[in-house]
């Protein structure tokens, strides 16, 4: 008898097209959606089932979108540059990604006011490193946390 996880893997229906997959895929073999109740729970653990040539062909925003946000985080608690994910991103993909993908990818959607002055600290060293102007820090903070979000006073 197969565990629980895996019997439920086996008989779940395709969330995109409804076809019942048959075994524990991570992709349905009828419309290629991500199933990610097949996936490891941690995004760094995907390559564990995804090989880098998949990865080229994925078009499915519940993968590339949980993707970037990881490499993002990656970059952030490395102490990289943004651009650093960006890159990795497209090494992984070959695509960039879109812009939309950029809010709360490193803090999620309710980060703190010390996330904000975190971010804008690391904005800045990575501004200074690339020889980059304030106005870009500015943006890719507000990449993060929003347009309307106000870059903190420099203390
Ligand atoms: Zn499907």
């Amino acid at each position: 008898m197969l565990p629980d996880r895996d019997r439920e893997l086996t008989f779940a229906p395709c969330r995109a097209c409804h076809v019942w997959v048959p075994g524990p895929a991570w992709r349905c073999p009828e419309c290629g959606a991500a199933r990610l109740e097949a996936l490891p729970a941690a995004v760094a653990d995907w390559s564990s089932v995804i090989t880098d040539q998949d990865w080229l062909t994925i078009d499915d925003e519940a993968l590339l979108k949980p993707l970037f946000a990881h490499f993002r985080r990656q970059a952030y608690d490395r102490g990289l540059g943004p651009i650093v994910a960006d890159r990795a991103f497209f090494r992984q993909t070959g695509r960039v990604p879109d812009r939309r993908w950029y809010l709360g990818s490193t803090f999620g959607d309710r980060p703190t006011a010390a996330d904000q002055r975190a971010y804008q600290t690391y904005l800045l060293a990575a501004a200074h490193r690339a020889a980059k102007p304030l106005t870009w820090a500015i943006e890719q903070f507000q990449q993060e946390f929003g347009p309307h979000c106000p870059w903190p006073k420099p203390p």
